[in-house]
């Protein structure tokens, strides 16, 4: 059968890069990802996270995340022929290009701006087009979901930053933002929003993931989500399968429309992944999943990339 071509909405590959451990080219090396497997298994666009670790935070974010940055473009510089920065609108027509991966930059965590609005400028004018207001934590943005009984809206630089990324054509990413900052997040934007790499917190109650009024809120805004593979967010045993990665998209879509559907798999950033989708390679098997769920040709396109696509055309200038 034709597979349609995959959009993943986060993997946390660069840090392995950046740090010298994997060069992101092998099969061999370990690991979720590299170019080899994700080319077989038709990812044609891979969303890579300049994921700020706890450690530091908050005085050398800037520095670590431009350090990730710099890894990223390294990482481009060097395999012309297997991957591409994709930057612009216009660059979503390369897409699917029949042998190279498109790679989307983002920042997992606005700690990466030092408090300042003109950082949010210069890593956009760095290529990256997708930033995670927070991650667990509280920052000078927001508070992250680790955050427990805050209900925090968006702090006064908060609201800048979103007003902000709509004028650069820059795509907010929610997965590891408070609900109530969620909630505001939707009330300022003017475009539509991602959650890139979460799950429903109706089958699985975590932190992490989104209840159904949220989802339901995503589609209203055309926002995206795209389902994690993270065992820990897809059953509460954390042991889970191949068919709870499909239960979840079932939900998703059940609950908040297929065009709110997309995967986001957090490979390389997760310890564990589903039995049957251990690494990207086995992406196939996910969309054979779903065609005996029913699923018509057309929807599994758009859960595969057409909804993140339609996003990114949405945002990107
Ligand atoms: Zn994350």
């Amino acid at each position: 059968m034709e597979y349609p071509y995959i959009i993943d909405g986060h993997c946390d590959s660069l840090i392995h890069f950046v740090n010298g451990e994997r060069t992101l080219q092998d099969p061999s090396e370990g690991g979720h990802w590299d170019t080899q497997r994700a080319r077989g298994a038709g990812v044609a666009l891979q969303f890579m996270a300049a994921f700020i670790e706890s450690k530091y935070k908050p005085s050398m974010a800037t520095w670590r995340g431009l350090q990730l940055i710099e890894g990223a473009h390294r990482f481009i510089e060097a395999h012309p022929n297997q991957v591409f920065l994709v930057q612009k609108k216009l660059d979503l027509d390369q897409i699917p290009d029949p042998t190279r991966i498109g790679i989307l930059l983002s920042v997992e965590g606005g700690e990466i701006l030092g408090e300042t609005i003109f950082m949010l400028d210069i890593i956009s004018k760095l290529g990256v087009r997708a930033l995670g207001l927070t991650w667990n934590q509280r920052n000078a943005l927001a508070d992250g979901v680790g955050e427990v009984g805050t209900q925090s809206r968006l702090t006064q630089l908060g609201q800048e930053v979103v007003w902000r990324m709509n004028k650069l054509g820059m795509l907010i990413d929610v997965s590891h933002l408070n609900e109530a900052g969620f909630w505001h997040v939707l009330e300022l934007s003017k475009d539509p929003i991602v959650a890139s790499h979460s799950c429903a917190k109706a089958l699985c109650d975590h932190p992490r993931n989104l209840t159904d009024q949220q989802l339901r809120a995503l589609a209203k805004h055309k926002g995206v989500v795209g389902v994690n593979f993270y065992p820990q967010f897809l059953k509460k045993t954390g042991q889970a399968t191949r068919e709870d990665v499909v239960r979840h998209i079932c939900h998703i879509a059940e609950v908040a429309g297929v065009e709110t559907v997309g995967l986001g798999s957090d490979f390389d950033g997760i310890d564990e992944a589903p039995d049957g989708l251990e690494q990207v390679g086995h992406y196939h098997y996910l969309l054979d999943d779903l065609t005996k769920k029913g699923f018509s040709s057309l929807e599994i396109e758009q859960i595969a990339g057409r909804n993140f696509r339609r996003i990114l055309s949405d945002v990107l200038k």
